[in-house]
């Protein structure tokens, strides 16, 4: 889950990261009037969930609360990257001198979580990394010693940083790794971390991502999600417990299994299928969430055959096949079922589900090509 920028510097603010003085408004009179309390040039920032909102013009500069209304406005009815600006960030206006890039993420090949610097901060980092790779430092971190008084240094000059700073530098990168890991993120950036014209370090950015997978023991955090950012199925999905990815072909897959989704969807391609969506149901195939998986599959009007691949290992396969049936009964299924049914009591599970007007295959080939010409055959 990603936070807003707004979101993530208040956290980062909480860790003893200076951040400028602002608020957070929806409308361009609120925007007016926070500009005038501020009594300062600000800065106006459209807080949708992606990158290069400068690039877009979602980040404008204003000298007046007037001039921070109308900016306010123009932003707030704005779509940056497909997404509706619906609120702005009023920030005091910072002279730039450098900016910086400071970023940890979790490197799955170090399995540590790293630290990532450079003085080319501002920009795309992705773009310094493909074209200037030597001007990015790494730093892995290790998780019993946590981030070093040394690596924060060895960071610091890396980056080219004023003497007078490092000290300030260094107990903000220690800051951003407490948030880090205190939120359980896999990424928590400042993109930039300026340094201005007076001398002082400052988050003129913020971005956190939170692991999903540890949402559940971070309750605070789960009230900062916006639902506008997810799709209305992705949104359902979400709330019946099953990870579901929208896409864009008309097979739609109910697996019970991640691993076994993914090759799904690999071998519906092979057979010159397109996969409406990634989903996995889970362990098992419960009445009730093959009812809330179906409903989400069959409200996508692509959708022109689903695909069913179920391994019967610690659930048996009558059961699964039983839970499937009932599940069907539930809604109104307008579209052939294939299913491919393997492991334990597989054969009886096949028989359930033939007997449910389902198309049955035994092997994973089997049922994509069944599922692949189903779909074609249904008006594709
Ligand atoms: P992003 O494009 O979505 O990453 O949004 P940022 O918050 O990083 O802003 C983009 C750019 O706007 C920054 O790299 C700065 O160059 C500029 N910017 C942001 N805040 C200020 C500010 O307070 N004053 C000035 N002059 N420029 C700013
Ligand atoms: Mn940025």
């Amino acid at each position: 889950m990603k936070l807003h920028e707004y979101q993530s510097k208040a956290i980062f603010a909480n860790y003893g990261i200076p951040i400028p003085k602002g608020s957070v408004v929806s409308n361009a009179e609120e925007a007016r009037q926070i500009a005038a309390q501020l009594g300062t040039k600000v800065v106006v920032k459209a807080q949708v969930l992606v990158g290069g909102r400068g690039k877009a013009g979602g980040v404008k500069v204003a000298a007046t609360p007037d001039e921070a209304e109308q900016i306010a406005d123009q932003i707030l009815s704005m779509e940056i990257k497909g997404l509706p600006v619906r609120k702005v960030l009023v920030d005091e206006a910072l002279n730039i001198a450098r900016e910086i890039y400071l970023g940890i993420v979790v490197d799955r090949a170090a399995r540590r979580a790293t630290v990532i610097a450079s003085a080319a901060g501002g920009m795309d980092i992705e773009e310094v990394a493909r074209t200037a790779p030597e001007k990015i430092i790494r730093k892995a971190i290790d998780p019993a010693l946590g981030l070093q008084g040394y690596q924060a240094r060895e960071i610091a000059f890396g980056i080219g940083m004023d003497k007078a700073l490092v000290r300030e530098f260094t107990q903000i990168a220690d800051g951003l790794y407490r948030a880090f890991q205190r939120t359980d993120a896999s990424l928590a950036e400042i993109n930039p971390l300026v340094v201005t014209a007076e001398g002082k370090l400052i988050a003129a950015d913020g971005k956190i991502v939170v692991d999903d997978n540890a949402l559940y023991r971070h309750a605070d955090l789960e009230q900062l999600r916006d639902a506008d950012e997810e799709s209305e199925s992705e949104q359902r999905a979400r709330k019946a417990g099953l990870s579901f990815v929208k896409l864009d072909g008309d097979i739609g897959c109910m697996v019970n299994g991640a691993g076994l989704a993914m090759a799904t969807m690999d071998v519906i391609k092979f057979y010159d299928g397109e996969p409406a969506n990634f989903l996995d149901i889970g362990g098992g195939a419960k009445a009730d969430k093959v009812k809330a998986a179906l409903e989400i599959i069959l409200s996508d009007p692509n959708v022109k055959a689903v695909l069913f691949n179920i391994f019967g290992g610690i659930t048996r396969g009558d059961e699964v096949a039983q839970g499937i049936v009932d599940g069907l009964k539930a809604v109104n299924a307008h579209v052939p079922m294939i299913a491919r049914i393997v492991g334990t009591n597989a054969e009886e599970g096949r028989r359930i589900l033939a007997s449910a007007n389902m198309i049955t295959a035994e092997t994973l080939e089997e049922g994509a090509q069944k599922a692949v010409a189903a779909a074609k055959s249904n008006g594709r």
